[in-house]
């Protein structure tokens, strides 16, 4: 790919800086094919964004380019992937890759695969390492593309993809989704409000 423009962060002060990257295809060479190249235009900022910029988590490799809350235009697709063309309307969470084999994967709990590969501050098996959404564009898998709703604008429905599904997918697989069942929501802060907005939704208690 061509280099791409983005925000880094270079140290542990918390403040970015413009950087231009280089998107590394190296690991994708075995899936290229259904890869989807994507303009990114909203991203939204997530508190682990702020823990991995700052090394809270004393794992940052800098320079870390953050965001994973990425809502996005396809420009390209890969010749077998099946679920997008350009012009669709997309969105990437916080992963990009994973081993697409083993027993979580199949079940859909990619996030649970061993070899899982965030969206950045993430080792790729080629070596080199993810950068996230504070970026111009990216290519992802197709299997790691989620497509946003026509009515659903983009710049509102990027947090759905860190803090609202972090809080969704728990609803729903405990069974929280069912109307008028009682809910209770300790913290009303970058997820928790997402969930009472789901809670009502499901027409809880
Ligand atoms: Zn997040
Ligand atoms: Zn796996």
């Amino acid at each position: 790919m061509a280099p791409t423009a983005a925000l880094a962060a270079r140290d542990a002060s918390g403040h970015l800086a413009p950087l231009t990257i280089t998107r590394s295809t190296g690991s994708y060479c075995q899936f290229i094919c259904a890869d989807v190249a994507i303009k990114i235009l909203y991203c939204g900022i997530c508190h682990s964004d702020l823990h991995i910029i700052e090394n809270e988590w004393n794992n940052a490799m800098y320079p870390v380019v953050p965001g994973h809350e990425i809502a996005r235009v396809v420009t390209e697709v890969g010749k077998n992937v099946t679920k997008f063309k350009a012009g669709d309307r997309v969105g990437v969470g916080c992963m990009v890759n994973s081993c697409q084999s083993c027993d979580r994967c199949d079940e859909g709990f990619e996030n649970h695969c061993r070899s899982i590969i965030f969206t950045y501050n993430s080792v790729d098996p080629d070596g080199t390492v993810t950068y996230g959404g504070y970026s111009r564009s990216v290519v992802v898998h197709e299997r790691f593309v989620v497509r946003f709703p026509d009515a659903m604008p983009l710049d509102q429905g990027a947090p759905l993809l860190c803090a609202g599904i972090t809080v969704y997918s728990p609803m729903k697989y405990h069974g929280l989704n069912a109307p008028g069942k009682h809910v209770g929501v300790l913290g009303l802060g970058g997820l928790g409000h997402v969930a009472v907005k789901f809670a009502k939704a499901f027409r809880m208690k």
